[in-house]
């Protein structure tokens, strides 16, 4: 039977999920740790804000003396970083930062902008509320509150939250290590030049960019003859990460010798095709109890199941939830027939205009078109029950962030 590409993402995801072991951790700097996961939860070292926090410039005031009117004597000035000294009495007013404590016996802050001053006496346009412009003591976090929980990947905003608590060297689990191995006769490195009939090794350069913006540690292992004594060789060489990606031998051909192999180690197959295009004969086992996903050769075939099925698995080996694809809707500019019975993923370009999102397959040769991909910036999804797309209907596109 042919999964379906959600039912062959959720078999990766429960397979990964019921073999993958607690990964090991290690202790980095905190101006390293992006894209990696919390293994421990990061805890607030103290009440956040430390202190009632003025939000606005102006003058802190008891906001019972405040109506349209009134005059309030100025008794000092407190700027972001002063301790306060006095405490606002009745009739009485500070004049106060963006950031400055709230002195004692004021409770609000009245915007300089709704004020008028002549030496010391400071008038009022209009009234404030108890704890205008003041955010309290504590109200962010409290100290001991979990700021992060363990399993949060770490993007900008987390380095940020992780800095204010002082979490300088957080505890992150280890890059999960995924082994490319490229297979082919005809393919050679691609810094080399090529013989009329061979291919420069585009894939293993773009996994191993993949698998980095996924956050796992690529082990790149070159590329395997169509031959099965060194298919073997170096599967087991590979077989030494945390899970393995072949690219490449999983097609029909007399030459793709990939399931072969896997099957003389005695792997367990989960599928080995799927209802999509590109990508269909993609394959998903479990060797020697490690992940191995053998991706088609064909560069587009290879970057659109990567995405589909392996960077969920990374996610999981990382210690993180896998993350949901990212579709978001877009409106189709020109209408387009593909093949019904599978999902296709085609190279696309997205536009907005006028804070719409606008759609359109690029031109392409298919799934060895990689220039076509380099070209798209998100992959627009035709269902499988849809031969026909209208211009003019709402779809589907995965965009790709980089
Ligand atoms: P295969 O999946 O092995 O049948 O390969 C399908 C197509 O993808 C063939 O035209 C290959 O030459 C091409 N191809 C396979 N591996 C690579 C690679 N590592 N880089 C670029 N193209 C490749
Ligand atoms: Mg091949």
């Amino acid at each position: 039977m042919m999964f379906s590409y959600r039912q062959a993402l959720e078999a990766v995801i429960g397979k990964l999920q019921a073999i993958a072991r607690t990964p090991a951790t290690e202790s980095i700097p905190l101006s390293e740790a992006v894209f990696r996961v919390l293994a421990r939860d990061i805890l607030s070292d103290r009440d956040y804000p430390p202190f009632d926090r003025s939000i606005r410039d102006g003058y802190a005031v008891r906001s019972a003396d405040t109506r349209p009117g009134a005059s309030l004597r100025c008794i000092g000035e407190l700027k972001a970083g002063d301790s306060p000294s006095i405490a606002v009495t009745p009739g009485a007013c500070m004049q106060i930062m963006t950031g400055a404590a709230l002195p004692e016996g004021a409770d609000a802050v009245i915007m300089i902008e709704h004020t008028s001053r002549e030496r010391d006496t400071v008038h009022l346009d209009r009234a404030v509320k108890p704890g205008q412009h003041v955010v309290r003591r504590g109200s962010e976090q409290a100290a001991g509150q979990t700021v992060l929980s363990a399993g949060t990947r770490i993007g900008f905003a987390e380095i940020a939250a992780a800095a204010q608590v002082g979490a300088a060297n957080p505890v992150v689990t280890r890059k999960p290590r995924i082994a490319i191995l490229s297979t082919g006769d005809e393919v050679v490195d691609f810094a080399s030049t090529p013989g009329p009939f061979q291919i420069r090794n585009s894939n293993s350069v773009s996994l191993a960019a993949q698998v980095g913006l996924t956050g796992g540690e690529p082990v790149v292992l070159g590329n395997a003859r169509d031959s099965l004594d060194d298919l073997r060789a170096k599967i087991t060489a590979g077989l030494e990460a945390d899970a393995l990606i072949l690219s490449g031998g999983v097609s029909m051909g007399k030459y793709d010798l990939v399931e072969p192999v896997l099957s003389e180690f005695a792997a367990e197959v989960i599928f080995d095709a799927v209802a999509i295009r590109p990508g269909k004969p993609v394959v998903f086992a479990l060797c020697k109890g490690k992940p191995v996903f053998g991706l088609p050769g064909n560069p587009v075939s290879t970057m659109v199941t990567f995405d589909l099925f392996v960077r969920p698995a990374i996610d999981i080996l990382s210690g993180t939830e896998p993350r949901p694809l990212p579709f978001i809707e877009a409106t189709l500019t020109a209408s387009l027939s593909e093949k019904a019975g599978l999902t296709h993923f085609l190279p696309a370009k997205l536009t907005w205009r006028s804070d719409k999102a606008h759609v359109s397959s690029v031109p392409w040769q298919g799934s060895g078109d990689v220039v076509a991909m380099a070209h798209a910036n998100c992959l627009l999804v035709v269902p499988a029950d849809r031969e026909t797309i209208e211009a003019g209907e709402h779809v589907h596109v995965l965009p790709r962030d980089f």
